[in-house]
């Protein structure tokens, strides 16, 4: 399988699909803000600085995730391909993972683009939850993404939590930051012949069959 770049705005269903793809395909889903909110759970300078970071929606360093994405891509199970959600986030990050790969002996693989309206994406912050255990992540206001039991994970049974960042006002500026500094990345590739478009707006069903598509072409 090729290696896999999802770029979404936040809450267009960037985690959920890349859980489907990892199911489907038997490759790893690597989501940088899961590492980064296992990080900020340690008691260390470190772990409070990226805690107060997601939790405003400020991105981390470009140094830092970088690092964390290096060692975790040079790991055996990513040597049939892998899923990067939430990375890269800018071009600085884009072109460092571009010498990464190089220096790896590893292929870009492509890019995929799930697009979605800023009021559709912002109507889903208000009830997404995950699993912080599995990191599924559920949607109390879509039918086809509510937990079966109320407040606890269909897969392994935790608690499901509400994500700090996960709320309207912070969710703008991470809104804005995406356009800002994110979308920038569908043109950085768009030139390397290698991004496709899905439609975000119907549900994971949906986002899901388009990409399963792009796949098999
Ligand atoms: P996400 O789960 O992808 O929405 O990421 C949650 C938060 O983690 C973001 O708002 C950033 O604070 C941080 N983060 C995740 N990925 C990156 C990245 N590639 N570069 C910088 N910060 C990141």
């Amino acid at each position: 399988m090729k290696n896999i770049i999802l770029i979404a705005a936040p809450a267009a269903g960037k985690g959920t699909e890349a859980a489907l793809l990892k199911k489907e395909y038997n490759i790893p889903h690597i989501s940088t803000g899961d590492i980064l909110r296992e990080k900020s759970m340690e008691d260390s300078e470190m772990g409070r600085d990226i805690n107060y970071k997601i939790n405003n929606g400020i991105f981390v360093s470009d140094e830092l995730i970088i690092n964390i994405l290096r060692e975790r891509i040079s790991k055996k199970d990513c040597n049939n391909g892998y899923i990067l959600d939430g990375f890269p986030r800018n071009v600085a990050q884009a072109e460092a993972y571009q010498k990464m790969l190089e220096e790896l002996g590893k292929e870009l693989g492509l890019v995929i683009v799930i697009d979605i309206d800023k009021n559709i994406a912002a109507s889903r912050i208000a009830g997404r939850i995950s699993c912080p255990n599995c990191k599924e992540v559920y949607n109390t206001n879509s039918k086809e993404l509510t937990p079966i039991k109320e407040g606890i994970c269909d897969k392994c049974g935790e608690k499901l939590v509400k994500r700090a960042d996960d709320n309207e006002e912070t969710y703008l500026d991470r809104y804005d930051t995406y356009i800002e500094k994110t979308s920038p990345l569908i043109d950085f590739y768009d030139k390397q012949g290698v991004v496709y478009h899905v439609d975000g707006n119907n549900g994971k069903d949906s986002t899901h069959r388009q990409v399963v598509k792009i796949l098999g072409e």
